[in-house]
Parts: structure tokens; sequence; C-alpha cells
């Protein structure tokens, strides 16, 4: 029989109105265990409670909060080992992978917990004589964190450090496919001095208690990651509430490769970038866009790296790229494989599913070639482990492909002219840019997000999300004269 885990609602583990089986994608005998599924009663009780919760920890001392956030991310950090293990259990991701994934979710949580003793506002004279202006901010309330399974710790931690280091309560509704990462970082925030309900986990399904949770007027701000079709649904419900909305959703990033480019760290990056987390990363390369003079030469080595790249189990020492995390998802990817070949692609490698010594949703990287932009294969994201490449003949033509897209994450460049890089990273329309570096892979101090159909209103991370985070108060004061 497996383990039952327990939602964390209103500062209580209960169980749930149902339960749902979450399998090893690596190995579909691995049942890693039973998740309850929140009810809606349940939703509206630790809502209430949230709220509650909220104004006792908004009114905790900056160095208790800072306590709190430090606390968090050092368990991480020393536990990066066990809980990756975990996720890439349950995710599929390389274990290399999701120890990184864990240590860095822990640096999110220490590097907001610094921050909650750099709160600072600023003064100003008014314009009236004798009146002070104080500006500062306040907690925006109770938030709604929606997080995706690629990156089930990280995301969510990037979301929840910042909610918590400017003094707000947290609901979080993580992806079902993930839920155990979900309940391994809720064990670690319900043991610290928190006030009760001010941390929730909500298991359950997207479409039932994401959505009852994204429609309540007791939630006053959503972060979401995700799919684009579902952050618009998000967007129109939070807007009869007139709740404040956070999204990052897909992307369909492109790395340039220029006739003076090193082509075997340019390989190196392609790979990285369109196979790193099995493609399932919203930072993705998808779109490889080749100067014709070195196009040849790159595909070369570029399908014999792809050929080589050790696939398997997340876990096994040597794995390089791990399954895809659903039937769903593979499914896709193979219907984006027959896509792009009715499209006119040519298929240089991979793309298929393979027979493994474990049953899992294996699926061989794929290289798609002689593609152009215009294809559906270049203008949707896939999320898959399958790339394409795409020819042009010069810097100009690179560029206006790059940007010939209604997302807009990130991009990338690929070469040794300082001129080439400099108006590459001054024109590129996307919200994060790379030079001789992968499209994926970015900092945690410092602002995260795209234009376009890839985020919609303020960055996350760094001290940009502060933005989103809280809510200004401007302060006007006469202090009259002294007697
Ligand atoms: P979704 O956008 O469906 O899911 C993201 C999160 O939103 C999950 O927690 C999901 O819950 C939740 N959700 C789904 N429907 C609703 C709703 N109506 N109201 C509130 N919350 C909701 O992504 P998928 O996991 O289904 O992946 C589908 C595609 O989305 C991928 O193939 C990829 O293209 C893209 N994607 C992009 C990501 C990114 O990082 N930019 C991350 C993940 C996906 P639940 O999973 O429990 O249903």
């Amino acid at each position: 029989m497996s383990e039952l885990h327990q939602n964390y609602i209103a500062g209580e583990w209960v169980t749930g109105a149902s339960e749902i089986e979450n399998r090893n994608p690596s190995d579909l005998t691995d049942v890693i265990g039973l998740f309850a599924q929140a009810s809606t009663d349940q939703l509206d009780a630790t809502l209430d409670q949230a709220k509650t919760a909220q104004s006792q920890w908004a009114a905790y001392g900056m160095e208790r909060k800072q306590a709190v956030l430090m606390a968090i991310g050092n368990e991480l950090m020393a536990r990066a080992e066990e809980l990756g293990t975990l996720l890439s259990r349950e995710e599929g991701k390389p274990l290399a992978e999701g120890k990184g994934e864990v240590f860095r979710a822990g640096q999110f949580f220490t590097y907001y917990a610094a921050e909650c003793l750099r709160q600072l506002g600023e003064n100003a004279d008014s314009v009236r004589d004798g009146v002070e202006i104080d500006v500062r901010r306040e907690p925006v309330g109770v938030v709604a964190v929606i997080s995706p399974w690629n990156f089930p710790t990280a995301t969510a931690s990037w979301k929840i450090a910042p909610a918590l280091c400017y003094g707000n309560a947290v609901v979080w509704k993580p992806a079902n496919i993930t839920p155990a990462s979900a309940v391994a970082l809720t064990e670690i925030i319900a043991r610290q001095d928190i006030p009760k309900g001010l941390f929730s986990l909500v298991m359950g399904s997207g479409r039932d208690i994401g959505q009852r949770l994204v429609e309540s007027p007791k939630v006053d701000a959503i972060s979401f990651t995700g799919s684009v079709p579902v952050g618009k649904g998000i967007a129109a419900a939070a807007i009869q509430n007139l709740t404040k909305v956070q999204m990052e959703m897909g992307s369909k990033n492109a790395l340039a490769v220029m006739d003076d480019a090193d082509l075997d760290l340019s390989v190196t990056l392609a790979l990285g970038g369109a196979f790193g987390g099995t493609g399932q990363k919203c930072t993705a390369s998808s779109r490889l866009v080749v100067h014709g003079a070195v196009h040849d030469a790159f595909v070369e080595k570029l399908v014999a790296g792809t050929k080589a790249m050790n696939v398997g189990h997340a876990l096994e020492a040597g794995t390089q790229m791990g399954p895809v995390v659903s039937e769903q998802q593979l499914n896709e990817n193979l219907d984006y494989v027959a896509l792009g070949q009715s499209e006119g692609a040519e298929l240089a490698c991979g793309g298929a599913r393979l027979d493994m010594p474990h049953d899992g949703y294996y699926m061989a990287p794929g290289i798609f070639v002689n593609t152009t932009n215009a294809m559906r294969i270049n203008r949707e994201e896939m999320f898959a482990p399958l790339t394409s490449v795409i020819k042009v003949d010069s810097y100009e033509e690179a560029l206006a492909t790059v940007n010939d897209t209604r997302f807009g994450l990130t991009s990338g460049i690929v070469t040794q002219s300082l001129a080439r890089a400099t108006h590459f990273r001054r024109n590129a329309r996307t919200g994060v840019v790379t030079v001789n570096l992968p499209t994926a892979g970015t900092d945690y101090h410092v602002p995260f997000g795209g234009r376009g159909d890839s985020s919609y209103g303020p960055r996350e991370q760094g001290k940009a999300a502060a933005e989103f985070y809280t809510t200004v108060k401007t302060a006007y004061i006469s202090a009259g004269k002294p007697l």
C-alpha cells in the first residue's frame, strides 16, 4: 500500500476529497505515492486562514522573517542530494539536474532572506511647504502560486520566497504531475516559525482546484508559470476580481550561430540548450538559426552529438537525458515529429519513442533540418527534446528570424564579433539575451521574464520581484512647528 501524502490546509496536514497516484516516468512500475486532492471547502478554509496569518506575518520583525527564509534555504541546500533524487524520480530529469534545481531553490530563499533586511523606501519633500513624503512598499496580501512540473521546486521557490519576504501569505497549487516535490518543500516550510495558515499546499488538478483558486475574490495576487492557453484563462478569471497577475508562459527561443562562431562551443550550447531537462524548458533552444557558411559543418557535429547522447533512467549514472514527463507529453511530441515531416522538414536523427530496459516515456532527441521559420514546428512551443535548424545568409537575416515569433523569453548569439554581439544584445526582442552562452540557465538575483506571449505582468526574481509582491503606499506628513 503506497503512502498517502496530505495537503497542508489552514496550518494542518489533512486528507482530501480524493487521491491520485504518482509514478516515476523513468520506470512506470515505481509508484512514488498517493497524493491527496484538496476539496473546494478546504481551499476556502485555507484562504480565510491565510488572510489572518498574513497580517500576523507582516507584523513579524524583519530579522524574524529573515531567519525563517534563511532556514528554509539552508535546509534545501543541505538536502539537495536527497530532495533532488525525489525530484528526478518524479519528473525524470537526470539526477545532477534534480540536485542542482533543489540547491538553486535554496539560493532563492537565502537571497530573499537577505532581502528581508533591504526593504528601503524613498522619501521626498512635498511641493507644499512643511510637508514630507514617505514612499514605502507593503505586502499585497494573499498570493496564489500556480507552478508547473518542469521545474517543480525551483519555479515554486522563486515565487514563494519573494512572496514571504515581502510579507505575504501563500496558497500553493503545484502541478499534479509532480506533487512529491511540493510536499517535500511544504514540509520544510511548515516546520518554521510562521503563523498558522501563512502557507498552504492545495494539490489537485488545475481544471478544478486551480480554477477555483484563480476565481476566488479572497486572492490578492496570482503568480503563474505554465502554458499560454491556461495563462490566458487565468488572466480572464483574475480580471473579474481585479486580482493582480504575473505570468511566465511558453517560448520559441532561438540560438543564432554566426559564421565567426567557435563551432564546438556552438554545438555544446545547442545540445545543452535544446535537450537539457529533455527539452521541457521555457528557455529551451528550440530554433537554431545558423549562418550558411557554417551550416553544414554545424549540422554534422550537432547530429553526431545528438546521436551520442545517453538517454536513460533519470537516477542512473551516465544518463544525459531522462524520459519525457508523461504519456500525454510524449504523444504530443511524437505528433510534432509527424507534423514537422508533413511540413517538409527533414528529421536528421531521433524523434522516436525508445524501447528501454525500464518501461518509461523515453524518446530519442531529434533534430529537424531544412526548416523554415514559417513552419508550425518553429512557431509553436513543443516542450520536447526536439530542435530545428534554420539556415540564414547573414547576421541581419539571423536577427530578423530570431525576432520573428510571437514569443520573446530568451535568445542567444554565438559569435566572436563584439559588434554583432552588442547589436544583437540591443536588438533581440526577448526579456533575456545571452552571448556565447546557452539560452537556458539564469541567475537568481536579477530579473527574469519575457515579451510578447511569453510573459505578462511584472518580472520575477531579483529586486524586480518587489513590483509584483508589494503595493506602494505614499504617505504625506505635515509635522507642524515645534513648540
Ligand atoms: P499547464 O499550463 O496546463 O499547467 C501549469 C500549471 O497550471 C499546473 O499547476 C496546472 O495544474 C495549472 N492549471 C492548469 N489549468 C488551470 C486552470 N484552469 N486554472 C488554474 N491553474 C491551472 O501546463 P501543462 O503542465 O499542462 O503543460 C502543457 C504545456 O504547457 C507544455 O507542453 C508546455 O508547452 C507548456 N508549459 C510551459 C511551462 C513553462 O515553464 N513556461 C511549464 C509547463 C508547461 P495541473 O498540472 O495540476 O493540471
